[in-house]
């Protein structure tokens, strides 16, 4: 039978319909590969083919824009937007500017690994400590309110470059669903005194159904109301900081998780396409409530959402955002929890 579940954390519900299960589309299945492509611009190698690095992590005595590097990070060729002084225009009733903001791309690894399922624990450490910079270091650009930090794994969850890679992008505003991501969690606090994720988390121990695994402070789980088959979220119910501001120890401890939950999807699911969305706190004062970057921390957890794209979305789902969920979490938790090695 069907159940039509709320999603506290996002604000929306979610429609989740065994009933609908049927084949995926494996026309969109993630090719796997790991060798030296001799024109893709992100391996080792052919640092020429990409604009100047803005920021690598690189064994000692090698230089910039040359083979020696572990992580990369370019301006996006083919940005959406870009740092340059926004100038504001009126067109009859509407307003635009610039696409004023920051896109760059952190290729995530020198080889030419196309799926994150291939990494090393090192790869994602090495991954993690340079999402961490560079957030701390587009933050301190005032005119930045919003990072959206994502990956894009596959066809169907939108990749166009199949070397393994991540995207930012800084905007000079707060997309109105992160907004009302940021007011609910605040209210949430000032309402019970702990962050809205970590109620969750703190409910999902009681029960268990849908706990995949816990490792040292985090936890990865399938939320209650997932939009995603099987969708998984890891976070902490403990206030570590921010991708910007966590200690080595917390991305330690968060890589081996991280990695093990994409490989037992892996296993259940065949080489799968998704999307990795990393949550960015509040940065600005005037983009936050007041008061809220005093306790951003205590009120936003960070988070890593996963979302396999197994099914196509259709008008449904465009002109609702109200998503059809085959998958019982329930049933989703369990198959990873039972293969689940970390
Ligand atoms: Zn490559």
């Amino acid at each position: 039978m069907s159940s039509i579940r709320y999603d506290r954390i996002h604000d929306t519900h979610v429609i989740i319909a065994p009933e609908r299960l049927y084949r995926p589309d494996c026309s969109f299945h993630v090719e796997e590969a790991q060798n030296v492509e001799p024109n893709c611009p992100f391996c080792e190698g052919n640092e020429s083919m990409t604009p100047p690095e803005i920021f690598a992590i690189r064994k000692p005595q090698t230089l910039a824009n040359t083979a020696g590097w572990k992580t990369r990070v370019v301006p996006n060729l083919y940005k959406a937007v870009q740092i340059e002084a926004p100038h504001v225009h009126h067109y009859g009733l509407f307003e635009y500017h610039e696409g004023f903001g920051a896109h760059e791309v952190i290729i995530d690894t020198p080889q030419h690994a196309t799926s994150m399922t291939q990494w090393s624990t090192e790869t994602a450490v090495e991954w993690l400590k340079t999402l961490r910079a560079r957030v701390h270091d587009l933050r301190r650009d005032q005119r930045i309110a919003y990072i959206s930090l994502f990956k894009n794994e596959g066809l169907l969850a939108g990749a166009t470059q199949t070397h393994s890679h991540t995207q930012m992008i800084g905007l000079p505003f707060v997309p109105k669903e992160v907004r009302e991501n940021y007011h609910r969690s605040y209210e949430h606090y000032k309402q019970h005194g702990t962050s809205l994720l970590e109620s969750c988390v703190q409910h999902e121990e009681e029960h268990q159904e849908r706990i995949i695994a816990k490792h040292g402070d985090f936890t990865a789980f399938c939320p209650f109301a997932s939009s995603y088959a099987f969708e998984v979220m890891i976070t902490s119910k403990k206030a570590l900081g921010q991708i910007d501001t966590m200690s080595d120890e917390s991305i330690q401890t968060l890589a081996p998780l991280l990695l093990a939950t994409l490989d037992v999807l892996k296993r259940q699911l065949g080489c799968f396409a998704f999307n990795l969305v990393i949550t960015t706190p509040p940065l600005q004062e005037g983009s936050a409530e007041h008061g809220m970057l005093s306790c951003v921390d205590e009120a936003c957890r960070f988070a890593v959402r996963i979302m396999p794209r197994i099914y196509k979305y259709g008008g449904f789902e465009a002109g609702t955002s109200v998503f059809i969920n085959p998958v019982l979490p329930e049933v989703a938790a369990r198959l990873l929890r039972e293969g689940i090695h970390v």
